[in-house]
């Protein structure tokens, strides 16, 4: 047996660093965390501690399949490049469209030779509106690249608010930090629409209906003005806009928004004088509050509370959103990729049933799927697999197990998993990088994505002299691109990790500033208010007489989204309130229907105290094995977006339940 340092490069703000025990022959036997990320700090979650599962179960992919029948490397590749070639010398490359996510986030795995790939032959652009795409919009106008409080950091505070986030299934290392610091006296807040594990035993817990966080912040912000609460002299040195946020927010009273949020006006009003009483304050801000049609407004309102409230400065003030970008790593993949981006047709991942649809010129002929299961977890589900399922559409898909999209792909490549391949990653809760090398042997005939867009750019004629193929070739481009990049290489060198130019713990607003010119935070930045159409303008809930329950699809702890979910046994059930069930004459356990016009899911019924009426809850990630009609939330979920970048609404289904009639035998 051997250990090994290796790194997490799962989509999750912590960022691991591990300690892998391989047997001599290649194969994982133990994962624990290591010590050198101190948020990791010994232990990591469960999905990776039994990670062996996953790369060894009956479920991984093995070989290169055309239609079900085993091929060699060589037939599929030749078969892919033939029938690529077709396509773009008939429609062009925009009629061959990427569909990949973060099923790696490293900057190999995740597209150097692939995006190098898809741009040589002008292919259409995918944009990745899945996760974060209104948060970073949102951080990106309100502070820029600034970090946000390093999670380390959250021990200081003394008051703690978790905003849309359960982080026992999303990002488990903040939890004995805040323990820590709950140990030394600081109060908890959680805002969620359910009581997740840290509500449960918060000081303060509001649940409010999903969708309604931005009322909810502009009331808070209102009520702070109000009560004179406003740090003003922080806001006149620091913010900028800020009459123009005040008077926005002046719309919403406690009371109005309490209403509008389902919850007793107490409990905002305690928000209030909790969080001007404290110092340091600290709002770790999740990817709850974005997943709506007010998505981008409500982060940049919550955001903007801190600024209110004057608590950044102090180590453990203000709030965290994601710090990926704000590390200002100043190296980026784009030397590997070798290829510069060109104007061609964008397509967002969450039309990707009606872009198939109705897309005419050109029509989407082909869709490459990797680091994705588009099948389970897009948007309007029923018609992505009518979609998919065309004669006419040529779908690929490199994957590493039997995920649903690999099973109606017309070719299916097997893919190597973490550990299998060399990954350049960097955390975006944690401002840590990583080169983590492959030290697991890949089952059966396992390739990485660099060497399935290697060989296709060969067998394309589109590979150039002197591009980096290898992934040291790639890695090494990577690092000398930039001055830092020495820097970094020889940390990782050094001690297997790497932290950015801007500390580990950087302060905000005493290390680091918002990166706009004038380094101030803007409250109400103008290339925000355009996109939204007015920023912090709220749109009210979608629900209808017909379909009155809001439908939430949060993180399971067992799974990153859809990855995994081959190992997991349990049938689906959907959550509800024992008022809503007792309305609908559901018992706990009874078969029902979830339904609404775009579509339909059979499950069972599991009656919680949890959420509050009127809200019910679905997991996000499911495949179709869980549910009996093979059908997932995303049947019901339509392609609808928050109101900055593009994100999907995924929060503003509205559905109707109903118990299923069971046939008795006579
Ligand atoms: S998924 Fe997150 S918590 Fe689990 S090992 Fe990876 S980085 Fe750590």
């Amino acid at each position: 047996m051997t250990v090994h340092r290796s790194a997490c490069p799962l989509d999750c703000p912590d960022a691991c660093s591990l300690a892998v025990t391989v047997h001599e022959g290649g194969r994982v036997v133990e994962i624990t965390g290591d010590e050198r990320a101190p948020i990791t700090n010994g232990f990591v979650c469960g999905k990776v501690r039994k990670l062996a599962d996953h790369l060894y179960g009956a479920d991984r992919i093995l070989h290169p399949m055309i239609h079900g029948e085993r091929v060699s490397w060589e037939t599929a590749l030749d078969h892919i490049a033939a029938k690529l070639t077709q396509i773009r010398d008939r429609w062009g490359g925009a009629a061959i469209l990427p569909y990949h996510y973060g099923g790696s986030n490293g900057w190999l795995t995740e597209g150097a030779l692939a995006t190098r790939f898809f741009r040589r032959i002008r292919a259409s652009i995918l944009d990745r509106t899945y996760c974060a795409s209104a948060t970073s919009a949102a951080q990106g106008g309100v502070v820029g690249a600034m970090p946000g409080v390093m999670l380390e950091d959250y021990a200081h505070a003394k008051l703690i608010v978790v905003w849309g986030t359960n982080l026992h299934a999303t990002g488990i290392h903040l939890v004995p930090v805040i323990e820590r610091a709950r140990e030394a006296g600081a109060k908890l807040v959680v805002v969620d629409p359910r009581a997740t594990p840290l509500a449960r035993r918060a000081d303060l817990h509001i649940p409010l209906r999903p969708g309604t966080d931005l009322p909810v912040a502009l009331s808070i912000i209102h009520a702070m003005f109000e009560r004179g609460h406003a740090d003003l002299a922080f806001l006149e040195r620091h913010a900028a806009e800020v009459d123009v946020l005040r008077s926005r927010a002046a719309d919403w009273s406690l009371e109005a928004a309490a209403r509008e949020a389902a919850i007793d006006p107490a409990l905002l009003d305690r928000f209030v004088e909790l969080y001007a009483a404290s110092s340091p304050a600290a709002i770790r801000i999740g990817y709850g509050p974005e997943r709506n049609r007010n998505g981008g407004s409500a982060i940049a309102a919550i955001m903007a509370i801190a600024a209110v409230g004057g608590k950044f400065g102090v180590r453990g003030g203000g709030f965290t959103m994601s710090n990926g970008d704000s590390a200002r790593w100043k190296v980026t993949p784009e030397a590997a990729i070798a290829e510069e981006p060109s104007i061609v047709r964008h397509v967002n991942m969450g039309n990707l049933a009606s872009a198939l649809a109705t897309l005419t010129d050109p029509p989407i002929a082909a869709v490459f799927v990797y680091n994705c299961n588009p099948a389970a977890t897009a948007p309007d589900q029923v018609a992505v697999l009518e979609q998919l399922r065309r004669d006419d559409v040529f779908v690929v898909c490199h994957e590493q197990v039997w995920t649903d999209t690999a099973r109606l792909a017309d070719v299916v490549l097997p893919s190597t998993a973490m550990l299998e391949h060399r990954e350049i990653s960097r955390g975006y809760g944690t401002m840590r990088l990583y080169d983590a090398r492959p030290v697991a042997t890949p089952p059966g005939e396992a390739r990485s994505n660099n060497q399935v867009f290697a060989a296709l750019l060969d067998r394309m004629g589109l590979a150039k002299p002197g591009d980096p193929t290898t992934d040291d070739e790639l890695a090494a481009a990577i690092f000398a691109s930039h001055p830092a990049g020495a820097e970094l290489r020889a940390q990782l060198d050094s001690r297997g990790i790497a932290t950015p130019s801007v500390g580990e713990h950087p302060i905000p607003f005493v290390d680091v500033f918002p990166s706009h010119p004038d380094r101030k935070i803007h409250l109400v930045p103008g290339p925000l208010d355009r996109e939204a159409g007015g920023l912090y303008t709220y749109k009210r809930d979608p629900a209808t007489s017909d379909y009155p329950l809001a439908l939430i699809s949060p993180a399971l702890a067992t799974q990153i989204s859809s990855t995994f979910g081959q190992l997991r046994t349990a049938p689906a059930q959907l959550e509800l309130a024992a008022a809503d069930a007792a309305a609908r004459g559901i018992a706990n356990g009874d078969a029902i229907r979830v339904w609404n016009a775009r579509g339909e899911i059979r499950c069972t019924a599991k009656i919680t105290s949890d959420l509050q009426p009127g809200t019910c809850l679905l997991p996000k990630g499911l495949w179709h094995k869980h549910t009996s009609n093979g059908h997932t939330s995303n049947a019901v979920i339509p392609e609808g977006f928050a109101d900055l970048g593009g994100q999907v609404a995924w929060n503003d289904a509205r559905v109707q339940v109903s118990k299923v009639e069971t046939q008795t035998q006579s």
